[in-house]
Parts: C-alpha cells; structure tokens; sequence
C-alpha cells in the first residue's frame, strides 16, 4: 500500500513511533521517513545530534530519542514534512502533537479544528494550543494541537475552516 499511495501502515507509524514512557517523560520527535532518499536536513538542523542520517546521505534518519530534546527546529527544516513531536508529559488525558502546516488559513491559538489521520481522515476535533511562525522557519509553521491522548497514533494533520 505505502509503494502505491505514500500512506504508511500501522505497522510502520509504530516503528516510528518512542516508547509511550520515553512520550510521558517529556517532547520527542517522531521521524516518520520511510524510503531510502538523498536528504538530510533533519540531521544538520538539529544541533542537539539527536538524528543520524550518517555518511551515506540515503540512509533513512536514526532518531536518538535520548538526545531529542522536542524543540521541533528539524520539522519546519523536513521538506517531506516527515516529523512531528509528540508530549504526553503535561496530562494523563491529552497530548500536545507538534506538526507542520504549510497550508492557509492559519489557525489561531485556541481554535477547534478538525484532526486528520495520515490519509486525511477525520479522527477527532483537537485544540490548537499554539501557532508559531518565525522567519527562521522558511513558511513552514509550526502548529501544536492538544487532543485526547486515545488518538496519539493516528493524528497527523489538522483542516482549518476558511
Ligand atoms: S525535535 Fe529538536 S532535538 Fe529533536 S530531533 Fe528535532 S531538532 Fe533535534
Ligand atoms: S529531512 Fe525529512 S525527508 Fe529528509 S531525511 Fe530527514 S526526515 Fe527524511
């Protein structure tokens, strides 16, 4: 399926996916690169050497999930838009997910906005707890959603109403 369509499986967001404990401890990335290609911007963004493309540039990036600190710099640098961060350490019900969004309308701190599963799904209304967009961030902003934590796995994108 993921040859054909890009979505990967369950199976392989799991891969991806650090332990629920190392989730619980505090931000983390989840770098869900799945196919040998030339790029390695995640690796030279992240200067706390928590990913690990290595000399050959096809490698897929190793995500040391010990050094990742969650300061989500490599996804606005990703141009698959491959990570996301992941917090469960602020409540036992809900989860902040950091991901990219280079789509308008922005949405506004505090919006309720549809949550979107890999293939564009509707899984749940999540709340936008921040929006960040500096110019370091090359037009890649960085949005932050607050949602049920049953939904950790499966959200990945947000719908924004003009
Ligand atoms: S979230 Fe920050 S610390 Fe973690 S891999 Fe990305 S750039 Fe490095
Ligand atoms: S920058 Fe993104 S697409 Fe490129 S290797 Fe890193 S995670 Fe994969």
């Amino acid at each position: 399926m993921f040859e054909k369509t890009g979505i990967p499986s369950k199976e392989m967001v799991m891969g991806k996916f650090p332990s629920i404990e190392r989730i619980n401890k505090g931000p983390v990335a989840v770098v869900e690169c799945y196919k040998e290609i030339p790029c390695n911007p995640c690796e030279t963004a992240c200067k706390f050497n928590a990913i690990n493309v290595g000399d050959d540039i096809n490698n897929i990036p190793v995500l040391n999930i010990d050094n990742c600190t969650g300061c989500a710099v490599c996804l606005s640098k990703c141009p698959g838009l491959a990570i996301m961060v992941v917090d469960g350490s602020k409540s036992k019900e809900n989860v902040k997910i950091k991901i990219p969004y280079e789509f308008l309308p922005l949405p506004e701190k505090g919006d309720i906005v549809r949550g979107l599963d890999r293939e564009g799904k509707y899984v749940a209304d999540v709340t936008v707890a921040s929006v960040l967009n500096p110019k370091s961030f090359d037009r890649t902003p960085i949005i932050t959603i607050e949602a049920d934590r049953k939904y950790i796995y499966e959200l990945r994108n947000i719908q924004v109403e003009a």
